[in-house]
């Protein structure tokens, strides 16, 4: 039996990590959009207006995304499983996934939501900082760089999408998004929401045993 679950989470919620950590133990391929997306963006391979669409932050057609996912979810290593992360974002793309999956004798197990306040995420998104050589995140309050780093501000990187104005943008982005989503998947007995706020290994813990409900 195949293990599909679909992660939700806001920017800042910590998704990146928690998608990581429970691949490895429950054996599921990854199949982020975004990460094919900007794969096949890189290799040249992304229709011209895709890419437009891509770079003014709007969303792609459903049936692009859809095909992407039915492509890749038939690939050999998603057999034992796959997460997926960022997709789907609508209801009709939601739709689609349930008939995809039904057509080939599969199941959505659970759709896991990250929860975490929105001041929380706007503060862990505003305050972080990147190593520019060593890709290392840093909280300025919670988990500062080291002195030699907040002394040569130039070897610290502050993303513009981590600007309060573009963190608002995003955050306004996700509830939209979920708007409609969240009810769908709740409405169909799958949505688990697991408290995102504590430490990384404390997350996966409350995500691993609202899954196991489903195993
Ligand atoms: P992400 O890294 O998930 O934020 O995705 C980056 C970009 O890829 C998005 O801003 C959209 O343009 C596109 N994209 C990714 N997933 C989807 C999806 N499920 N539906 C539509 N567009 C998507």
């Amino acid at each position: 039996m195949s293990t599909i679950v679909v992660l939700v989470g806001p920017p800042g919620s910590g998704k990146g990590t928690q998608a990581k950590v429970l691949c490895e133990r429950f054996g599921m391929a990854h199949l982020s959009t975004g990460d094919m997306l900007r794969a096949a963006k890189k290799a040249g391979t992304l229709e011209p207006e895709f890419l437009a669409i891509m770079d003014s932050g709007g969303l792609l057609p459903d049936a692009a995304v859809i095909g992407l996912i039915d492509r890749r979810s038939r690939e050999a290593d998603c057999s034992p499983g796959f997460l997926l992360d960022g997709f789907p974002r609508t209801v009709p793309q939601a739709e689609a996934l349930g008939t995809m999956l039904d057509s080939r004798g599969l199941k959505l197990d659970a759709v896991v939501q990250l929860d975490v306040k929105r001041e929380l995420l706007e503060e862990r998104l505003i305050h972080r900082r990147t190593d520019k050589r060593s890709g290392q995140i840093y909280h300025l309050l919670y988990n500062p760089p080291p002195p030699e780093l907040l002394q040569a501000p130039d070897s610290l990187e502050h993303r513009k999408d981590d600007q309060p104005d573009a963190v608002k943008t995003r955050l306004d982005a996700y509830d939209s998004m979920t708007a409609a989503l969240l009810p769908y998947y709740e409405e169909r007995g799958l949505l688990r929401r697991i408290d995102g706020v504590g430490k990384p290994e404390e997350v996966t813990g409350r995500v691993v045993a609202s899954l196991d409900t489903v195993k």
